[in-house]
């Protein structure tokens, strides 16, 4: 099975991703984890990536389909985080074929709000809210037991950029599916999402 998640910045993409990778026997492939990793390497390329991520920008299609391609395996994942362009939507297209499509719609001012309280976990990814979905241990992994991050473009500022980036790129892509795409109501608590993508793949 192949599915892709759309939504917004902050919308619950890589939460529900990885409950849903687990409970599916899914690979959750995450672009912007993917691109973050990039980032660690000390060379020029991954200085500019950080400069672009840092900033809410996207990177080229080029250089993340060339990422996507050394990660992508042939069958059984969770996409989160791509397509956002029409480009790569078309791309996507002519690789593969996606069974399923889900929008996790979220409104802008809950983006912002949630994501300024958004930690992770350093180690397996796993996400927390500091409102909504505390770890137990006020700055722990529940899992990991290492300390929660902050991700460096989850502040207001470059939300901003990222939400104004999704509205104008990203939006586009939501026509370009329109017939075979799935809404869902990511205002919901997290389990409620869940269920709601669970029962329309029939896996309740
Ligand atoms: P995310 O973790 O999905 O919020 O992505 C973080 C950042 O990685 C984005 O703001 C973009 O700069 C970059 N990124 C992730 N996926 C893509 C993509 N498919 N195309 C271009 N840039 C991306």
């Amino acid at each position: 099975m192949k599915i892709v998640l759309l939504g917004p910045p902050g919308s619950g993409k890589g939460t529900q991703a990885k409950i849903l990778s687990e409970k599916l026997g899914l690979k959750h492939i995450s672009t912007g984890d993917l691109l973050r990793e990039e980032t660690k390497k000390e060379t020029p390329l991954s200085k500019k990536i950080k400069e672009i991520l840092d900033e809410g920008k996207l990177i080229s299609d080029e250089f993340v389909f060339e990422i996507l391609k050394q990660n992508l395996p042939s069958d059984n994942y969770i996409l989160d985080g791509l397509p956002r362009t029409v480009s790569q939507a078309k791309m996507l297209d002519d690789m593969v074929k996606i069974d399923f499509i889900f929008l996790i719609d979220v409104e802008d001012e809950f983006i912002v709000e949630r994501i300024v309280n958004r930690r992770m976990c350093p180690k397996c990814g796993r996400i927390y809210n500091l409102k909504t979905n505390k770890p137990k241990n006020d700055t722990l992994c529940d899992v990991c037991s290492v300390p929660l991050i902050q991700r460096d473009d989850d502040n207001e500022e470059v939300v901003r950029k990222r939400l104004s980036e999704y509205h104008n790129q990203t939006e586009p892509v939501l026509d370009y599916y329109s017939s075979r795409l799935i809404r869902i109501d990511g205002e919901k608590p997290i389990e409620e999402v869940t269920q709601q993508i669970l029962s329309k793949i029939n896996r309740l």
